[in-house]
């Protein structure tokens, strides 16, 4: 793959066989990022945005090897172009929303109603309205449950059930790069743990669990990547402010 950017969507190289392809018509807060994984024998796709904008159409290279998919959770801006991938992965709690995914469920509504400004721009120019978005269902091919390894050949990635924003929520972590995937459970942001499904009790121990990891470097569902330290430093703030 190469770097690409249309000014609607963009792909970006992380290093490392890491890459991150952004639906630049959302804005950062609402832009759930789509991170991409090489290994040997095959592609890991963490995520899948909005998918408003075929990816095939955009990004045909993405597609020249196999993938598999994986969803961190079920909101709309993680899972509204998990259709265009043939295999798909989700932690069981959060199955029946892919396989239904309704617009209270994956939170189009009322979160869209209230911030209409999410979306930056039409990407297809039809005048979109989160009322009448209806995510085509991508019912999961597989399950993924707290530790187990998806394999990519020649790298491994984990899978963490980390509840707390959602209650299926995943981070995914590779040990030999010390790259954590924390996508909605921090960021440089405010942290979402008022929504339906949501836990601050769930929160917090989840966050306990991330920061008995080895990581050097944070690639999150939104906004932009940071080091460990700032893990630290977001992590702890988010406490405080939570008086625990
Ligand atoms: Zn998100
Ligand atoms: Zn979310």
């Amino acid at each position: 793959m190469k770097p690409y950017d249309d000014g609607v969507i963009r792909l970006e190289d992380h290093g490392d066989g890491i890459w991150r392809i952004e639906e630049l018509f959302a804005i950062p807060s609402a832009r759930g990022a789509i991170w991409v994984v090489d290994g040997r024998d095959r592609r890991l796709v963490i995520d899948a945005g909005w998918g408003l904008v075929p990816l095939r159409e955009r990004l045909p290279a993405l597609f020249d090897r196999p993938i598999v998919a994986v969803a961190s959770h079920t909101h709309f801006d993680h899972i509204g172009g998990l259709h265009q991938f043939a295999e798909r992965l989700v932690h069981p709690l959060e199955a029946p929303i892919l396989a239904e995914p309704g617009q209270e469920a994956t939170q189009i509504l009322p979160y869209l109603e209230e911030y209409p400004e999410s979306l930056a721009f039409d990407p297809a120019g039809k005048g979109f309205t989160a009322r009448d978005w209806h995510i085509p269902p991508a019912p999961a091919t597989g399950l993924v449950e707290d530790g187990q390894v998806i394999e990519l050949g020649g790298r491994q990635i984990v899978c963490l059930h980390t509840p707390g924003h959602s209650p299926g929520h995943l981070c995914f972590y590779e040990e030999t790069t010390r790259t954590l995937f924390p996508v909605d459970l921090v960021y440089k942001g405010e942290i979402l743990d008022d929504i339906p499904g949501a836990d601050i009790g769930d929160l917090l121990e989840s966050h306990r669990r991330l920061l008995t990891l080895d990581v050097e470097r944070v690639l999150p569902g939104h906004f932009a990547p940071f080091d460990g330290r700032r893990l630290r430093e977001l992590i702890d703030t988010y406490r405080h402010n939570r008086g625990a």
